[in-house]
């Protein structure tokens, strides 16, 4: 391929404290293009099956695309890899921001971490020379508190990634922080840093990023510059207000989970005060993205509690995890809670969903205020709330038990706190309700990093994106046949995702974008088809490794609330059970996996050319 990589991927083992680069495999590239399919297929073989996540047998990544830092629009996004220690499979979490440009203008695509260093450590990636050194001085600093540092003392062209409190004390929720608020949250990789003594991971560089045929990506850049501000999909949606935008339509439509998914939106209290306009009361600014043309996110300032907080404002996730999930409406809480989360190294979603299950735990006298240090945790009492995310951030009283995350927390507090503990295969489950897109119950159960929003649904696909596959429509009573299209749906997120575009950008530009920019860019012909077939491929290698360290998807439990049963009596969703195994048949099926284990077969593993992965699964 002649464009869009940097050809180097470090390699940097901290039990010795050596570095070297690799070469990347040009099939690699083709068959796996960056991010975590990059990721998912060297480390497939890499770390060896039953690898404790903690331990130095597991090895962790942060990759790029092929479209990070170049004309794409959106093309901002940088991945964390490994095997997760929240759920003892693939891990990878992705975020936004500036750092995933400087990695690839220091010189690499991707850099990966080996073994455990003896003291504490950060990678300083400098325009080709890459180098580490001590972070003593950094260790027990919170996400802001070392993003100032860097500022100051490395650069201020210099981006940072790294963990707070939160992960350096192993806590299973934690994630990767980025300029104050760019989070690469999902799968627990924070702690996986923090097992490493790595605090930080900090890029920068001039150099550019080739591109096969600029021309042609200068033509694709104006082209779908041009559908993004014309409103295409999502693109008026995310230009004008972002995902804050959804906060009070989730919570009315059913969509978003409500009082940790035991009722329906009829329990909320009041939704006027999450209007967006509210929010504008609090904006300092509006932010972008390196070079991104929506600009989607913003940041506020508040007063809280005698104190004066600035921060990202709260996408829906965050917004919502704290929100309806606590029947909490008030919006400068629900920006310190995001604040909280991104300066001590927190994911919010999976730390949302820990304090709403301590609500009902305290609820229930399943815990009680000597549990939790003195703070009396009610529905709706934010202050409480707040208390509560420094308390697992800082691994305090109850702190240290949800820390691990609801599925540990309810193994410790007995089986009558199970039904409180919603999660699949130990990761919270999003703000995404599946009573409200039953599709969502099978991506939730069957993506390789259960539990996440960010693979596919009836409303992530893009404009040009047909299917006559039956099931495919908003219809929530119509599940039969649902199954069918989640396949071809997946697989082109996967590639998008591993692009390094951001999925706003996916969905708010025609289906053509990724793969004509792919072609532009790299100059290796690449159409929606072959989307389809790399996409598979990356599922295949991401399911493969979860096989190899013993999970059976198919096997593993989905909490009852979650998937109505029994259905809510009330509510937009009043009613609906999702039919998992009619959907979860079909899908498996269409995907050529096991019907009992959701493995992969052979056939399908060498047609993807992954004859070494069928030998191990099969042979
Ligand atoms: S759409 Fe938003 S999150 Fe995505 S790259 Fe642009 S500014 Fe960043």
């Amino acid at each position: 391929m002649s464009g869009g990589y940097m050809g180097k991927i470090l390699w940097v083992n901290l039990d010795n404290s050596t570095i070297h680069e690799e070469v990347p495999d040009e099939r690699l590239l083709r068959d796996f293009i960056g991010g975590y399919g990059l990721g998912a297929r060297l480390l497939y073989e890499r770390i060896p099956p039953g690898a404790d996540p903690l331990g130095p047998e597991n090895i962790l990544g942060f990759t790029t695309g092929p479209l990070t830092g170049t004309l794409a629009a959106t093309g901002t996004r940088w991945t964390v890899v490994g095997k997760s220690p929240l759920t003892g499979g693939w891990g990878d979490a992705n975020g936004s921001g500036f750092f995933a440009a400087a990695l690839k203008q220091a010189g690499y695509d991707a850099v990966f971490f080996t073994g455990i260093a003896d003291r504490p450590v950060y990678l300083f990636l400098d325009d080709g020379r890459a180098e580490l050194r001590d972070a003593g001085h950094l260790w027990g600093q919170d996400c802001y508190q070392v993003e100032d540092w860097v500022k100051a003392e490395l650069g201020d062209d210099v981006e940072a990634a790294c963990i707070g409190p939160a992960g350096e004390k192993l806590s299973l929720i934690s994630g990767v922080v980025h300029h104050k608020g760019r989070v690469a949250a999902r799968s627990g990789l924070g702690a996986v840093m923090g097992a490493k003594r790595l605090k930080m991971v900090t890029a920068r560089g001039t150099r550019k990023v080739p591109m096969a045929d600029p021309e042609a990506a200068r033509a694709l850049s104006k082209k779908y510059g041009k559908e993004i501000t014309s409103g295409v999909g999502f693109a008026d949606a995310y230009r004008t207000k972002g995902t804050p935008g959804y906060t009070p339509v989730g919570a009315v439509n059913g969509d978003s989970p409500t009082r940790n998914w035991g009722a329906s939106v009829l329990a909320f209290p009041d939704v006027e005060p999450l209007e967006f306009e509210h929010l504008l009361e609090y904006r300092l600014e509006r932010k972008s993205c390196w070079h991104c043309p929506i600009s989607c996110w913003g940041t506020s300032q508040v007063e809280y509690q005698g104190r004066t907080v600035e921060a990202h404002q709260p996408e829906y996730e965050s917004a919502s995890a704290f929100g309806t999930m606590t029947l909490n409406n008030d919006y400068p809480s629900l920006i310190v809670a995001n604040e909280l989360c991104n300066r001590l190294g927190l994911d919010t979603i999976s730390a949302g969903g820990c304090v709403a299950f301590a609500i009902e735990c305290y609820e229930h006298g399943l815990i009680s205020s000597e549990d939790t240090g003195g703070i009396e945790l009610a529905w709706g009492d934010h202050e409480s709330m707040n208390a509560m995310v420094e308390k697992i951030a800082h691994r305090e009283d109850i702190g240290d038990l949800l820390a691990a995350g609801v599925e540990r927390a309810a193994e410790k507090l007995g089986p009558e706190s199970e039904p409180f503990a919603i999660h699949v295969g130990g990761q919270e489950l999003p703000m995404h309700d599946p009573r409200f897109e039953p599709a969502m119950g099978v991506i939730y159960k069957m993506d390789a990093t259960p539990g996440r929003h960010t693979q596919a649904c009836q409303f992530l696909v893009p404009p040009g994106y047909e299917s006559d596959r039956p099931g495919f429509g908003i219809d929530r009573e119509q599940q039969e046949g649902r199954g069918r299209w989640i396949r071809e749906a997946c697989c082109l997120n996967h590639v998008s995702n591993v692009s390094g575009v951001c999925l706003f950008g996916y969905l708010s530009t025609h289906i053509p974008f990724v793969p004509e920019f792919l072609s532009a860019v790299t100059g290796q012909p690449f159409s929606v088809e072959d989307m389809v077939t790399v996409g598979e491929r990356i599922a295949n290698i991401r399911q493969a490794f979860n096989v190899r360290h013993g999970i059976n998807a198919v096997t593993q439990p989905t909490p009852d609330r979650a998937y109505g049963r029994p259905a809510l009596p009330d509510g937009p969703t009043a009613g609906i059970t999702v039919q998992l195994e009619q959907m979860l048949g079909e899908y498996l099926e269409d995907m050529g996996w096991t019907q009992d284990a959701a493995v992969p077969k052979r056939d399908v593993l060498e047609r993807l050319g992954l004859e070494d992965v069928a030998r191990d699964l099969w042979d």
